[in-house]
């Protein structure tokens, strides 16, 4: 089996996911060959076949041009599997040589079972088990869902060129996103709240133990979904990434998207009913406790020090 694996860069440095690409082929037992719309003197680290756009004349992005040198590849190459990572690059450019191939598309891909795709379903409470039923396929993996490879090899690069570039789409330039309110990543303790924590009105508690600490109020996605706190505050793949000294996971699963954003914690503290959830495996200490038990409890303990 072999994948085509497209790099992706933005404002000329290498992006540190293009490296989950690698794990995630190794993981597949598949043979690597590259792509990367980049620069001669900033390629990625890696064994194999790379084919190279050079970005100073086709661009960090232009969904047309892109779409037509990673066709130029598919037809050299013959892949099994065209591979981004599900970015903002991949998700707009993977339908696009989908559809270009007349092939399937895997999107969101978070692991990888006896060489079929784990994709999560219904807010990731489900994993479904996936074959693009077109034999050839395209996928895209999530950000954070494979461990970045070692970058520790060194591609024979063969450089692209299209006959025309013309496209009626041009890129404009990228756009900051609004300045966080909270930046947690330079905080020191993170009290974060799950949905185990129960109902809105519980915040102010969990957030009382983060005043009581120092730290931070941080949160997992569907209670940020749901309004109770702001998403400026929450941890994970589509939110903040964090690494504090002390994590504190109130009525937290530990699904894959919230671990990606928080497993770099010096010390993590879970407070959870169940002895079994998947928190427990990154936390140092698992409570199984009733978290509006022991919160308020906690929190009284160390005002009274
Ligand atoms: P649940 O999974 O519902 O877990 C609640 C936990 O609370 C359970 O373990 C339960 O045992 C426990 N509990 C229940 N009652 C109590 C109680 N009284 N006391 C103590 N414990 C209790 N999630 C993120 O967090 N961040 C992200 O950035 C993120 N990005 C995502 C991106 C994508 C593309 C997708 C598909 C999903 C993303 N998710 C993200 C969602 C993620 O998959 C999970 O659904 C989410 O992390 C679950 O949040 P939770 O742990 O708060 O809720």
């Amino acid at each position: 089996m072999k994948v085509l694996l497209v790099a992706e860069y933005r404002e000329k440095e290498l992006l540190e996911s293009t490296y989950e690409l690698a794990t995630f082929a190794d993981k597949l037992g598949a043979e690597k060959v590259w792509f990367a719309a980049g620069y001669n003197d900033n390629l990625p680290k890696v064994a194999g076949k790379l084919y190279l756009a050079d970005a100073n004349k086709y661009g960090e992005y232009n969904p047309d041009v892109h779409k037509n040198l990673i066709l130029q590849v598919v037809e050299k190459e013959n892949p099994d599997y065209v591979v981004f990572v599900h970015s903002s690059y991949g998700w707009d450019l993977a339908p696009r040589v989908a559809a270009s191939l007349k092939i399937g598309q895997v999107s969101e891909i978070v692991d990888v079972v006896d060489g079929t795709f784990v994709v999560p379903a219904c807010n990731a409470k489900l994993r479904r088990f996936v074959k693009p039923a077109t034999g050839k396929g395209v996928l895209t993996i999530q950000a954070g869902a494979f461990q970045p490879a070692e970058p520790n090899g060194e591609p024979e690069v063969e450089e692209l060129t299209l006959d025309t570039a013309d496209s009626a789409l041009g890129f404009v330039g990228y756009e900051e996103a609004e300045a966080k309110s909270v930046d947690l990543t330079k905080a020191e303790i993170i009290v974060s709240a799950g949905r185990g924590v129960g109902k809105p009105d519980n915040i102010p508690v969990i957030e009382e133990l983060a005043k009581a600490l120092g730290g931070e109020l941080g949160a997992s996605r569907p209670v940020v979904d749901a309004g109770w706190v702001d998403h400026s505050r929450q941890v994970g793949t589509t939110g903040q990434t964090v690494a504090p000294k002390l994590y504190v996971a109130c009525g937290i699963s530990g699904a894959i998207q919230h671990l990606a954003g928080m497993k770099k914690s010096e010390f993590v503290l879970a407070i959870n009913t169940d002895k079994d959830a998947p928190i427990g495996e990154v936390a140092d200490v698992l409570v199984v406790a009733d978290v509006m038990q022991f919160v308020p409890a906690l929190t009284e303990k160390i005002k009274s020090m």
